[in-house]
Formats: structure tokens, C-alpha cells, sequence
């Protein structure tokens, strides 16, 4: 390796199954450079989150990360860490950070069948993490009244309108998003399919929304403009078309595509989409900024209740998959950017260990009920990890 890897530790038993993916997988194959931060939510805590920002710089300074999976505190973490504040998630910190866009896509294998018969490839959810109902006002009225939008600009622009007439009690919501964050997502978006060579998808509901919905679709136009040489040169295409419409494409399709969703779209699409695929520990996930960075991770969380068993001195069968993914997903990434073949060859081949050893029937717990065709042996971490050296070794002889 000649740049580093921004590595990104973290919590409970994803942080254990991270040094034993270092240990047996990677270090004795690769030359590995990293600026370690550790992220574990005691750090965070000592260092007042400034560890989070850091390693959100250092992303934007070497363009790769890995991230394991972070406790995001909440009232019961307060206590069981003794923190000093009820840190913010950091994922969110990193994610605006970098302005970037999340993109989630399962692992699959022949042996699990989505729920959906013609999904034969998968299909990856990008998410605008920004604005609409996720940063939304209400107003609960509790009488008869007037409702209205009001916008009163620096320069003069006023507009006022008309919400509802209200004739006795209701709601009321407003909501918005801005053109650099969709602008942001757009190139995310562009980006990402041209370095997974693969169709863009985006929907909206601008039939009804003229305005508001409408803004994405044209910024989306604008933006494909710089990229459209681009994808016709990898015979890939950006295709627009109503949320609903998409719905019933998305399930009559082969997958094998971006679907790129607005924020409410997408939080919902994604839980749909990675239970139709089978299991949340075979969900990857890559934060892709709008001028190219890449920061890699699990979709899962720290598996706390697996983590409690370890701590009892019980094996667990944690599937350390989405992470091993990770890793691979970084490092290829970097093998790319520098120019290193070899490091690209490795980061297949320690994917293509994974997949002859599910292949072969050796799997975690959490994937005996999903599988068909063959008849699982269901090993615990270190034992699954210790199947993939031993066809990666095999591999790389
Ligand atoms: P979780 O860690 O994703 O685990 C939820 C359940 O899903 C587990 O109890 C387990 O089910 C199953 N599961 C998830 N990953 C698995 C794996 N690799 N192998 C086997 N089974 C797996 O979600 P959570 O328990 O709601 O959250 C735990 C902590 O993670 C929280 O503190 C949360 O803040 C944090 N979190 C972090 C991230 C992130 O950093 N990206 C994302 C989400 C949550 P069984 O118990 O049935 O075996
Ligand atoms: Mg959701």
C-alpha cells in the first residue's frame, strides 16, 4: 500500500470481530496502511467526539475509510459508559461532514433466494439523507384558523400562500431541502454508478409535487449532463420515472441497479429491499461523497445482544460478513485510486473466499434458515473466519 486507509474502529462485537478480520485475513496478506482512529464510543467520550471529526477530515484528506459499526448513545448508554454528554450518532456526523450519499447493497449467494422470484442481482438503495419530513415543522391546530407558507427572502423575494382554510382542528407540516444538498446527492449518485458500472433509477412524485418534487428531477437532469459521456461510454443509463412506477418496476425487475430515493423514500424502500434479500448482517454499505470519497462499513450495528453473550464467556455465531465486505470494498477502492493491482487481486479474492466457504455450506447462524439447495453447517465467528483463510491461503497460494 502507498496511501493509508482511514480505519475507524468501534463498539461491542462488531469491534471484536474487527481485530479478528484484521488478524486472520488481512495482516498476513496485505502490507496494510492505516490511520487508525477509534472511533469505541470511550474514546468518543474522552475525547468530547473530536475523534469523530477527525476521522471525517482524514476521509476527505486520503479519499478511503473502513468504519466499523458505533454505539449511537442513547439514555441507557449514559449510564452503562458513564458519558459525559449523549454523543451524536456518528455516522451522521461523518455523513454531513462529508455531504455524502449512503448507498446499501446486499451480499447475495446462490443458496438464498430473495423473496422476490426475478431478483437475480442485487439491488442498491441510495438514500438523500437530507431534509423533507426528516426536518420537517408541524403544528398541531386546535381550532378553526388560517394556515400559510410564507417565505420572505434576503433580497426582497416574499411569497405568501395559503396552507388550508382550517374549519375546525387539524395538522399542518413544512417541510424543505436545498439545491446544493440534492445537487450533492445527484453527483453521489452519478458517481457511484459509474464505479459500479450500473444504472441509475430515480423517482419522484412530481406529478403532484410541481414544485418541490419537480426541483429534484431537473437538478438530477442537470447534473446527469456532466456524466452522460460517461455512461454511454459504459453503456449504463439514468432512467427518471414516478415513484409508483418504480415500486412496480422495482419488483418485476432483475435488479442489478441504483434505485436512488428521495429521504421518507428511501428509509422506508431500504427496510423493504434488505428484507426481501434475506439478512441485515449481509447488507453493506459505502458513504460516497459528491467529490469522490468512499467510506465503507457493515449496514449493521455493534450486535449488542451477541456481545452480552461474549462478555458471559458464550460463543457467538456473529456473521462478520457486511464487515469483511467492508474492508474488501476499502481496500479495492484504494487499489484502484493507487494503482495497485495486487491489492486489488487480494480484495477479490478475500470476497471470493467468502463466498466459496458459504458456497461450500459453512455459515453463521443467523443464514441456516435462509438457505436452500445445500445443507448448512453452522459454525461460530472464529470457525467461519478460520473457513474463509483456509480457501483464501488456498487462493492466494
Ligand atoms: P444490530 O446491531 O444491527 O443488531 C440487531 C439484531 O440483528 C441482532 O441482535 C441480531 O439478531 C441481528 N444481527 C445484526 N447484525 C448481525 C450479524 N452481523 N450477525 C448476526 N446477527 C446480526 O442493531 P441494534 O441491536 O438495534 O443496535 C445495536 C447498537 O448498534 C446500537 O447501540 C446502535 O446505536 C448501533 N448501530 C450502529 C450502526 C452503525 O454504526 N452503522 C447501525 C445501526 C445500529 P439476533 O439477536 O436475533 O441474533
Ligand atoms: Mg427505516
Amino acid at each position: 500500500m502507498t496511501t493509508p486507509l482511514v480505519e475507524m474502529d468501534g463498539d461491542e462485537m462488531t469491534r471484536i470481530l474487527w481485530k479478528m478480520i484484521k488478524d486472520e485475513l488481512i495482516l498476513p496478506f496485505v502490507d496494510l496502511k492505516t490511520e487508525y482512529y477509534d472511533l469505541g464510543l470511550p474514546e468518543r467520550d474522552k475525547t468530547d467526539d473530536k475523534i469523530t471529526v477527525e476521522a471525517a477530515e482524514a476521509t476527505k484528506k486520503y479519499g478511503v475509510a473502513v468504519k466499523c459499526a458505533t454505539i449511537t448513545p442513547n439514555a441507557q448508554r449514559m449510564t452503562e459508559y458513564n458519558l459525559h454528554q449523549m454523543w451524536k450518532s456518528p455516522n451522521g456526523t461523518i455523513r454531513s461532514l462529508l455531504d455524502g450519499t449512503v448507498f446499501r447493497t446486499p451480499i447475495t449467494i446462490p443458496s438464498i433466494k430473495p423473496a422476490v422470484k426475478s431478483w437475480e442481482k442485487p439491488i442498491t438503495i441510495a438514500r438523500h439523507a437530507y431534509g423533507d419530513v426528516y426536518k420537517n415543522v408541524e403544528i398541531r391546530a386546535a381550532e378553526a384558523g388560517t394556515a400559510k407558507l410564507v417565505f420572505e427572502g434576503v433580497d426582497g423575494q416574499r411569497e405568501e400562500i395559503v396552507v388550508h382554510e382550517f374549519k375546525g382542528p387539524g395538522v399542518l407540516q413544512g417541510m424543505h431541502n436545498t439545491d446544493k444538498s440534492i445537487t450533492s446527492f445527484a453527483h453521489s449518485c452519478f458517481k457511484f454508478a459509474i464505479d459500479t458500472k450500473q444504472d441509475v433509477w430515480f423517482s419522484t412524485k412530481d406529478t403532484i409535487s410541481k414544485k418541490y418534487d419537480a426541483r429534484f428531477r431537473e437538478i438530477f437532469d442537470e447534473v446527469f449532463q456532466q456524466y452522460r459521456s460517461d455512461f454511454e461510454r459504459l453503456g449504463i443509463t439514468y432512467f427518471y420515472t414516478l415513484i409508483d412506477d418504480a415500486v412496480a418496476r422495482v419488483i418485476r425487475s432483475n435488479g442489478g441497479f441504483i434505485w436512488a430515493c428521495k429521504n421518507y423514500d428511501g428509509d422506508v424502500m431500504s427496510d423493504m429491499v434488505s428484507t426481501a434479500f434475506g439478512s441485515l448482517a449481509m447488507m453493506t454499505s459505502v458513504l460516497v461523497s459528491p467529490d469522490g470519497k468512499y467510506e465503507y462499513e457493515a449496514a449493521h450495528g455493534t450486535v449488542t445482544r451477541h456481545y452480552y453473550k461474549h462478555l458471559k464467556g458464550e460463543e457467538t455465531s456473529t456473521n462478520p460478513m457486511a464487515t469483511i465486505f467492508a474492508w474488501s470494498g476499502a481496500l479495492r477502492k484504494r487499489g484502484e485510486m493507487d494503482n495497485l493491482p495486487e491489492l486489488v487481486n487480494y480484495a477479490n479474492q478475500l470476497e471470493d473466499a467468502c463466498f466459496d466457504t458459504l458456497n461450500d455450506g459453512i455459515v453463521t447462524k443467523d443464514l441456516v434458515n435462509l438457505m436452500e439447495g445445500v445443507t448448512p453447517t453452522a459454525v461460530n465467528s472464529a470457525g467461519f473466519l478460520h473457513a474463509i483463510r483456509e480457501r483464501l491461503d488456498r487462493r492466494m497460494a
